[in-house]
């Protein structure tokens, strides 16, 4: 599996750094954001390093689909079960700032703050 040894999520994938996890299987890991943008924020991230989504390619289709396919299931056993937003940031005008593919999972009781 290719991993990054100078890539933060890289490294949390590889417990080198500490992560509030929710999930973790042979291809994938959750874990809660580190500063939250509603009541419930987790980041679903693979194992593997890839830096955006705009490296994907027809080869990542299944997995990108099995990614998908997780996301309700993690947001009904973590506070998600009222709905919740994805979104993955893509590169320097995407906002993205960590570059190792990742969805962010966002739900909770509304209000949110700023942006939700
Ligand atoms: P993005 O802007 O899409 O690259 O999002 C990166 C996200 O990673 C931000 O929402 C950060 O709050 C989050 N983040 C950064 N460092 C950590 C960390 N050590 N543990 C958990 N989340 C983090
Ligand atoms: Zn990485």
């Amino acid at each position: 599996m290719h991993t990054d040894p100078n890539c933060l999520f890289c490294k949390i994938a590889a417990g080198q750094i500490p992560a509030r996890k929710v999930y973790e299987d042979e291809r994938f890991l959750a874990f809660h954001d580190i500063h939250p943008a509603a009541p419930v924020h987790l980041l679903l991230v693979p194992k593997h390093h890839i830096a955006s989504l705009a490296d994907a390619t027809e080869a990542d289709t299944d997995w990108l689909g099995a990614m998908m396919a997780l996301a309700p299931r993690l947001m009904r056993e973590h506070g998600g079960a009222g709905g919740f937003k994805t979104q993955i940031n893509t590169g320097p005008d995407g906002g993205q700032e960590v570059m190792h593919l990742h969805l962010h999972l966002l739900g909770g009781p509304r209000p949110w703050g700023k942006g939700g």
